[in-house]
């Protein structure tokens, strides 16, 4: 079914003759074979997106469909490595071709010559189905992978092939002569099935104090950062990367400026797992795109991410899925859907941004997977946006907040002051907040979401204050609120911000927060109290025991509940002191 090339617009490329062709079937494009994806089909003209660039095609040059779309490959070796959008390891191509992208190279996503030592489970005889577990294999120091019955296949086991295996040699036979191997592929803008989704009822705990106590993330829930340049997209996601529980991490570089995408490339790798301290790489796949890597491939690329994200989750896994950006992703859907010639909505963007978004979204979830038991997994979302100028009211911005859980939206002001992470707690929001609150009492502690509100009523009397203050000036307002801006600058810089960089900080279990958190607002109530009862509002003001709260959070995590009731015994000292001078 050899079509010839009738018309070619920058990624876009008109074939006439393609006999067969369904939407996204994957096709080969000129002399060259260069990969590319049905987009459109109009007659006899199927117009594809090429994953390479085109410049040196020629009209009348051959065109070949696959008859299948494109697909991921899925089995041992993904993990620890680095592709591009539609999953050409970025080392292989640079092995075979000496350069960094060559055009139209055919290099398999996993290696056909390394050898797994594949672990049965299962025997002769045994009847399988869809997601049942055949074997496993250790793929790294950190991951044991477990190799499952694919989707669609089931049958009863005939033979059983243990040992080191290719990924393409066969591992298991059926009876009626179907052959498995540790190689599966599925096409990536199809959802893979799970057996029902579950309620966002388990946090996806990030260790972040401003994310988990104030807009918690659930397990298989979703969560959008736009920020404008340098407010600390990257940084937050590389934050939860390290730390957030999750057991895979999916890391989908959406070419942002170049030399960016090189510095998560050259980063990445050199990040330490502080759980186990061997590479991050050793549970992470790396998709990237810089910006001169073809518009078409970026715009694969959040599939062939969640693909490979959904893969580990039907083992059982937490899978982190961190997007960076989809602002990226976006403008690269525009630039197609220009080359289309396209009714443009909202600032060229296609009218379908919004679905295309959402049906992004929607496959990030927690599942019971298809399995021979109950078996749980996750994918949970977090996805970077820059919106240009740092407006939040353009249409990727908006988009994504109607259909995100979270909404960490970074402040450039707070950025500006380094107060990192530089999440504006006015703005964002979670909505998982009450269906997670009954896990954090029972597993942080008691009263949680009590000290979320009178936290959160705090920072917003603040706000209030700052605002007439700024009109009449602090002197002017009552002492009782004046401790309210203390104590609030208390919140902020010993509880919202955190140092990512440092051994304790960077990571805050959900106990510690509760019991930081209380402390904190014992000082504010005890001040509040002794101010009621006479003590001169500059003694108070003036309280040293305010520098050792501050600096709490750096004290170690292991034994914070010893140091809690410490911390809240200085701060009775000192107010006993102050209220005896
Ligand atoms: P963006 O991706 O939004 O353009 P980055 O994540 O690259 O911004 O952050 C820009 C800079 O801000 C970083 O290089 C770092 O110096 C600082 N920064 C951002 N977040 C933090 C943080 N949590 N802790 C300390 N510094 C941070
Ligand atoms: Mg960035």
């Amino acid at each position: 079914m050899s079509g010839r090339i009738v018309r070619i617009s920058g990624p876009a490329v008109d074939a006439s003759g393609l006999e067969g062709a369904r939407m996204y079937d994957l096709v080969r494009v000129g002399r060259l074979g260069l990969m590319g994806e049905i987009i459109r089909l109009r007659g006899d003209v199927a117009t594809v997106q090429v994953y390479e660039e085109t410049a040196g095609l020629g009209l009348g040059e051959p065109v070949e469909g696959t008859g299948r779309p494109f697909m991921a490959e899925l089995g041992p070796g993904l993990l620890s490595s680095l592709y591009d959008g539609v999953q050409r390891p970025l080392e292989g191509i640079r092995a075979s071709a000496g350069d960094f992208l060559a055009r139209g190279v055919n290099v398999p996503a996993l290696s056909r010559e390394r050898r797994w030592p594949f672990e049965p489970a299962v025997a002769p005889g045994t009847p399988v189905a869809p997601g049942w577990l055949l074997g496993t294999v250790r793929e790294t120091a950190a991951v044991r992978h477990r190799v499952l019955v694919p989707p669609g296949i089931s049958g009863t086991i005939a033979e059983v092939r243990p040992g080191p295996l290719t990924v393409d040699e066969p591992a298991v036979m059926l009876e009626d002569g179907r052959v498995l191997t540790l190689l599966q592929r599925w096409p990536v803008r199809l959802p893979r099935p799970v057996r029902r989704k579950l309620d966002p009822e388990v946090p996806f705990i990030t260790g972040q104090r401003i994310l988990d106590t104030m807009f918690p993330a659930a397990a298989g829930g979703t969560a959008v950062i736009p920020g404008g340049f340098g407010t600390g997209k990257t940084v937050v996601q590389q934050t939860l990367a390290k730390f957030a529980a999750a057991d895979i991490i999916v890391y989908v570089g959406c070419g942002e400026r170049g030399n960016e995408m090189t510095e998560v490339l050259t980063d990445f790798p050199k990040l330490i797992d502080p759980a186990s301290g061997r590479p991050l790489m050793d549970r992470t796949i790396l998709v990237a795109n810089t910006s001169n890597m073809p518009v078409a491939a970026r715009e694969a690329s959040i599939y062939t991410g969640i693909t490979l994200a959904e893969y580990y989750r039907d083992m059982g896994y937490r899978v982190a899925l961190m997007a960076d950006s989809v602002s990226r992703w976006a403008e690269a859907l525009r630039e197609i859907s220009s080359r289309l010639e396209e009714m443009p909505g909202e600032e060229g963007y296609p009218t379908y941004l919004a679905t295309r978004l959402g049906g992004f979204f929607e496959r990030a979830g927690r599942a019971a997977v298809l399995a021979e038991s109950e078996r749980v997994g996750s994918v949970s979302l977090v996805a970077a946006i820059s919106p240009p100028g740092g407006d939040f009211s353009e249409p990727v911005t908006q988009a994504a907040m109607r259909v995100a859980g979270c909404f960490w939206g970074l402040d450039p002001s707070l950025a500006h002051r380094r107060h990192f992470p530089a999440i504006n707690w006015k703005m964002s929001y979670s909505l998982y907040t009450e269906s997670l609150r009954a896990h954090f009492e029972r597993e942080a502690g008691a009263g949680w979401a009590a000290q979320r509100r009178e936290a959160m009523a705090l920072l917003q009397k603040e706000e209030e204050l700052q605002e007439v203050v700024q009109l009449v000036g602090a002197d002017a307002i009552p002492d009782a609120d004046r401790l309210v801006l203390e104590t609030a600058k208390l919140l902020r810089e010993g509880f919202l911000a955190q140092n990512a960089y440092h051994e304790v900080d960077g990571f805050c279990p959900p106990a510690k927060q509760h019991l930081l958190l209380g402390a904190l607002l014992h000082f504010h109530r005890e001040v509040q109290r002794a101010l009621k009862d006479g003590v001169p509002l500059e003694t108070l003001l003036g309280l040293k025991v305010r520098e050792e709260l501050t600096r709490a959070r750096e004290l170690p995590n292991e034994t914070f509940a010893e140091a809690a009731p410490a911390l809240r015994a200085s701060v009775d000292a000192a107010l006993a002191e102050a209220r005896a001078r």
